[in-house]
């Protein structure tokens, strides 16, 4: 058995200077990594959610909760075969039984609102999302044990991205360039984790270096042990989850 992953965690989040209180907009900043594809932002352009100009009035003297931020949607889940394109055999040149594509994508501008004489994110949709035309299982190889694997490249990327979220979430900075600054930084930590471990297009990572690609079933179900507690306790992903105890 083995396989291929890939995934694109979409760095954005441009920010621009403050036009008025609580209506700020962040512009795009495209800067996929390399090696992975690119594909048009946004898709159909229907992540973006009404943000802090959307909240109901209160009545005067009631305390105001504060704007809602980035929240997480498409993961968890259970993966299925329908996810992938069935092909008769392995492409040219690859040495694989299946391949997951998992996307984490976010709107292009999102709104920065005003929090205590700081600034933070207002609400928006971070996606994530199996990339169908790039994800394949070859027919006669599907197996529970492969789904099983491929469940965990997803995994991966889903934990790396409520990760994402909830630092988002609890992000504050003075100024925009800092909240700019900030959001990069932990786009670009959070792609590289799950780039680490569920590998890319062009990379192996330490998933499919410890489990040979799902065939070694003892490290497979170990990682399917330490993916299933992340998700079931809130344990926040790291590497060092996954490393052997050797004393
Ligand atoms: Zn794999």
């Amino acid at each position: 058995m083995g396989d291929g992953s890939s995934m694109r965690f979409r760095k954005l989040l441009g920010v621009s200077r403050a036009q008025t209180s609580g209506d700020a907009m962040p512009v795009p900043e495209k800067c996929d990594r390399p090696g992975l594809t690119n594909r048009p932002a946004g898709g159909s352009g229907g992540h973006h959610r009404p943000g802090a100009a959307h909240r109901s009035p209160r009545p005067t003297g009631a305390p105001t909760s504060p704007p809602a931020g980035p929240t997480l949607s498409g993961w968890p889940r259970n993966i299925s075969w329908s996810d992938f394109q069935e092909v008769g055999a392995r492409p040219a040149g690859v040495n694989e039984a299946a391949q997951i594509k998992s996307d984490v994508t976010q709107p292009n501008r999102v709104g920065v609102v005003p929090d205590n004489g700081m600034r933070r994110l207002a609400a928006y949709t971070v996606t994530v999302s199996i990339g169908r035309d790039q994800s394949w299982v070859v027919t006669d190889q599907k197996s529970a044990a492969l789904l099983a694997h491929e469940q965990g490249h997803f995994d991966i990327t889903g934990l790396s991205a409520r990760d994402l979220v909830t630092d988002l979430s609890a992000l504050r900075a003075a100024t925009l360039e800092g909240l700019q600054s900030e959001v990069t930084r932990l786009i670009e930590q959070q792609g590289t984790l799950a780039e680490a471990l569920g590998g890319t297009a062009s990379s192996v990572g330490q998933y499919d270096k410890e489990t040979n690609h799902g065939s070694n079933r003892d490290a497979q179900q170990r990682w399917e042990g330490i993916l299933r507690g992340c998700i079931q306790n809130g344990t926040r992903l790291s590497a060092s989850l996954f490393r052997t105890e050797d004393h």
